[in-house]
């Protein structure tokens, strides 16, 4: 069973993000790899388990329009594995839940994609804007998926620019910035890679920021320990990993 119909492999959600990934091609659908793989596909959102009687409940799903696609359900099991994943964890920073996103999902990476793109049709339209300079990206987190998706949106850059927009020019326009809390991105590679990350991310002309931890994210940027600053159009938080709140001790599960 899953929460969602289909599957996005959660490594290309950087893709997904900065537009260089049509989900609808790559996309699995659960349901013709049950047929496919002789298994039954049931949808809905894990939120309980008895462990005695041995059932498992399922909430109801809904589609955009709040319509019910599947009512609460109740099933039995003999063995069960959970691989639900893990959550973005912002660690409670001040204003990281209301102000950033966060590539949990294929829905929050096509919003960044559309906050994106949004950003650059009003930098373009509104000349206030856009001749007050750069929209800026700021990705909190410089382990793989803060790296990733900071180089995936260099090259998105291009892509915007082939959008035709006259005003501002993606590709110059778009300042990209990268702040991780320890002494080096890719803390959990050997500190060669880390080197030759920071190398190529340079190169590219991103900004980064190490040894620097954000400790508030307003709706305009964000701020770090040391006091620095960073205007951001769009803040993303990659900085850490947690395990579903549904784990949480006073839960059945
Ligand atoms: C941008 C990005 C880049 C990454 N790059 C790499 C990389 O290069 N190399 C690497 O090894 N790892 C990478 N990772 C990490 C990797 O994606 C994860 O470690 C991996 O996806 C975990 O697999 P999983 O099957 O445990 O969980 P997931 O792939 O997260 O799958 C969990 C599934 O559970 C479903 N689900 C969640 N909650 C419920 C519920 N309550 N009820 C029912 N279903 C539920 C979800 O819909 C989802 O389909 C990256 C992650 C991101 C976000």
């Amino acid at each position: 069973m899953d929460a969602a119909r289909t599957h996005v492999w959660k490594p290309l959600l950087h893709q997904l993000a900065a537009g260089s990934f049509d989900t609808h091609a790559e996309e699995i659908e659960y349901l013709a790899q049950a047929r496919w793989n002789h298994f039954k596909f049931r949808l809905g959102s894990l939120v309980g388990v008895d462990r005695q009687q041995k059932t498992l409940q399922l909430a109801a799903s809904y589609d955009e329009a709040g319509r019910e696609i599947t009512p609460a359900q109740q099933l039995s099991y003999d063995t069960l594995v959970i691989a639900v994943g893990s959550q973005t964890n912002d660690f409670g920073t001040p204003g990281a839940a209301e102000h950033t996103i966060k590539l949990d999902s294929p829905q929050a990476a096509k919003r960044f994609n559309d906050r994106l793109i949004n950003a650059c049709i009003r930098a373009q339209t509104v000349p206030r804007i856009a001749g007050s300079g750069r929209l800026t990206v700021a990705i909190v987190g410089g382990g793989a998926t803060g790296v990733e998706l900071a180089a995936e949106l260099h090259a998105a850059a291009r892509v915007l620019a082939s959008y035709g927009f006259d005003h501002i020019h993606p590709e110059k326009d778009l300042q990209i910035v990268l702040v991780e809390a320890s002494p080096r991105l890719l803390v959990q590679l050997p500190e060669r890679l880390s080197e030759a990350a920071m190398r190529e991310l340079r190169k590219l002309a991103i900004e980064v920021h190490t040894n620097e931890k954000v400790v508030e994210v307003t709706a305009d940027g964000l701020k770090m320990a040391s006091g620095k600053v960073v205007s951001s159009s769009i803040t993303v938080w990659a900085a850490g990993v947690k395990a579903a709140d549904f784990y949480a001790p006073s839960e059945q599960v």
